[in-house]
């Protein structure tokens, strides 16, 4: 390529910056996106292109320096100029009424309330000078804290530069999301590494890295709350203040609300307390403020505390109960997993009688041992998991458990790698890793294949119909009608979904032959760039650091795998019989060339399609330049309504929505073409 003149090039990269800065800002801030991610990988893609070319153009400001990479020797202090107060709490609708008492007395007249969430992460303080984010710090004892500024930096819904050149100061909650905690630990579980309590450690544990790119990578995200330092703006009230941050750029906790009574405060708290596990984020209470400014200045502070605010705890969601039997089961990459069998018990609205005890060393720490009472905890919607020991309880007769050390299913010995603390079947024959492999290879994001579910699975294997993945390919009517409960037309349905499979995208095959650290996204993009499974097998580690996201982990791990000869053994059975490698999904630079109707439209699919499966209409609809998103909002464009289609057609027609049946959505597919 030209190399691009400098002026050119910072022209370039000024619109680049603008443009990715705005995307972020939908995606992160807002919730909203308005473009697919390889809209944004592309133009990214871009800019680090010419940043690399001339570097005097990188600027603290531009989104390509928040993938991290500094590596800090350690925190530095920072003395909070306008310290962090902390809140006195209140556990009951008879502490609340008296705090709204001495609120009462103390100014002689009523107050409206601002409630809000109390998220449940790290407290942080954010300055800005001239409307650039400057400096970064944990609360620590109020006073003082540490500057974490580097990582932060890395949070993407913390603006690096605020919709106006304001000197400001604003704190608020880093968190990491329910979703992001859960994959986090499942990962680490196979990664044999000791998993996160629950997600405000695992939040502030990832902003207290040296290695910036290890937050960068946590997914964390931020709610604004109090605006400390005002600058030149002005605001009369704390629910005002909260849309001012929110217009300057800050992510704002979109429940808060004005409560003109203590009785509306407390309806509320029981709103939340009931409905807090469907939050895609934890909460551990509710905070109350006093909305005006000039009646919290009346109020003051305590030695501890402002008068002017509480905070609502919720009781801890947890329950005690027997622990009966540990299960011990092994994953696809061979990790142990124990799994506490309980006597049923009540917890968070749900009976539970598993719980999470992640691996083998954490028994030992704890020294959790059959029949003793165990606090179970679960957070959310968040898998329960054993807190501890209530050692009190513990029978006389009991003994420590005594961990495994050979595999449950193929009884090699267990080993600890490394430094890892899970124990690991290392034998590459081992039916379990094998049979999770193949549930891996069938699932919903790899090739989709309905109808093979684990025990069908299982038997295939242990018959010995099936070995490896290739051999689904060779399966024929009369070997599947062998297995218990297939009949004639599932046999049929399960062969023909196995054919069907044949022709995905390579991308799924890649994702679904589970090599190490390539998830489905990962998978997508090598599919992208590299074009073919053949392709990818030759491809240099260099090439792979290079695309955009994958680390030298994922390029390591592919390129590993690639060097094993039983693996392009593999590949050529897969050719042989009739499975595609090559990539088919549409390219980013080929999408500028489709004319379709659902080009740059965002599509909401809901109830049943006959036809087409969701995910295979979801696919089609991509190729054609269109956005499938998951819910119905005034940003949607279209509704595909099919058959017992409920709420979010509905809301739709109550928005003015456009309503297709599959029919019309089919027809539409059909007449779209590509160049
Ligand atoms: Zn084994």
């Amino acid at each position: 390529m030209e190399p691009m003149p400098f002026q050119t090039a910072e022209s370039r990269v000024a619109e680049l910056r603008a443009e990715l800065n705005q995307y972020a800002h939908e995606y992160y801030v807002q919730d909203q996106p308005s473009v697919e991610d390889f809209v944004y990988d592309k133009k990214y893609q871009e800019l680090v292109e010419i940043e690399t070319e001339y570097p005097d153009l990188i600027t603290p400001e531009s989104p390509t320096q928040r993938v991290g990479g500094k590596v800090l020797e350690g925190f530095e202090k920072v003395v909070h100029d306008i310290p962090l107060y902390s809140l006195n709490d209140v556990f009951s609708k008879e502490e609340l009424i008296a705090f709204d008492e001495r609120v009462k007395k103390a100014v002689g007249h009523s107050v409206s309330y601002c409630v809000e969430l109390k998220i449940d992460g790290l407290s942080i303080s954010l300055k800005y000078e001239n409307g650039i984010f400057v400096q970064g710090a944990t609360r620590g004892d109020g006073s003082v804290g540490e500057n974490i500024t580097e990582n932060l930096k890395t949070v993407k819904s913390i603006p690096i530069r605020l919709k106006e050149p304001l000197s400001i100061e604003v704190r608020g909650e880093c968190y990491m999301p329910k979703s992001s905690f859960v994959n986090l630990n499942q990962q680490r579980e196979e990664e044999g590494k000791d998993v996160f309590a629950n997600p405000r450690n695992a939040a502030a544990g990832s902003l207290r890295q040296l290695d910036t790119r290890i937050a960068a990578k946590r997914n964390l995200s931020t709610f604004l709350y109090t605006l400390a330092d005002f600058g030149p703006l002005e605001s009369t009230t704390q629910d005002h203040a909260l849309n001012e941050m929110a217009r300057l750029g800050f992510r704002t906790n979109p429940e808060h609300r004005v409560c003109e009574t203590i009785e509306e405060v407390w309806e509320y708290i029981e709103k939340f307390h009931e409905t807090r596990n469907q939050l895609p984020y934890e909460i551990d209470g509710i905070v109350i403020k006093v909305n005006e400014f000039s009646v919290q200045d009346d109020l003051g502070f305590t030695v501890k505390a402002p008068r002017w605010a509480t905070a609502y705890k919720f009781p801890p969601e947890e329950a005690q109960t027997t622990l009966v039997a540990i299960d011990w089961t092994i994953g696809r990459t061979g990790v142990l997993t124990p799994t506490a069998i309980m006597e049923p018990v009540r917890l968070a609205g749900t009976t539970v009688g598993r719980a999470s005890l992640h691996n083998s060393d954490y028994i030992e720490k704890k020294d959790i041992r059959l029949k003793d009472t165990i606090l179970v905890y679960k957070a959310g919607d968040i898998i329960p998991e054993v807190a501890q020991v209530i050692l009190e309880k513990r029978p006389a007769d009991s003994e420590p458990y005594p961990v495994p050390t050979r595999c449950p299913v193929c009884e090699s010995e267990l080993v600890h790698l490394d430094e890892e603390v899970a124990l690991r079947c290392i034998n590459p024959k081992c039916p379990a890793q094998i049979k999770e492999g193949l549930s891996h290879f069938v699932s919903r994001n790899a090739m989709n294949i309905d109808g093979l579910g684990p025990r069908v699975l299982a038997q295939m294997f242990d018959k010995g119909l099936v070995s490896d993945v290739a051999d689904l390919y060779a399966l024929d009517k009369e070997q599947l009608l062998t297995l218990d409960k297939i009949k004639d037309k599932s046999a049929e349905n399960i062969l023909q979904a196995i054919d069907a499979s044949r022709e995905n995208s390579v991308e799924r095959l890649i994702f679904g032959l589970g090599i190490r650290h390539v998830g489905a996204k990962a998978a997508g993009i090598l599919a992208e760039h590299f074009g073919s499974l053949t392709a990818l097998s030759k491809a240099e580690k260099e090439e792979i650091v290079s695309l955009n996201t994958m680390g030298e982990t994922i390029a390591d791990s592919v390129v590993t795998y690639f060097e094993n000869e039983e693996v392009h053994e593999l590949m050529q059975e897969l050719e042989d019989r009739g499975v595609n490698l090559a990539y088919k999904g549409i390219r980013a630079s080929q999408l500028e060339n489709v004319e379709s109707p659902f080009k740059d439209k965002t599509i909401v699919l809901t109830g049943k399609l006959v036809e087409y499966t969701r995910e295979d209409a979801k696919e089609k609809i991509q190729n054609l330049g269109g956005k499938v998103t998951g819910s119905v909002s005034k940003k949607t464009d279209i509704v595909v309504a099919g058959e017992e289609a409920g709420s979010k057609l509905t809301k739709a027609q109550g928005l003015g929505i456009e309503v297709w049946d599959e029919q019309q959505m089919i027809q539409a597919i059909e007449e779209s073409h590509q160049e």
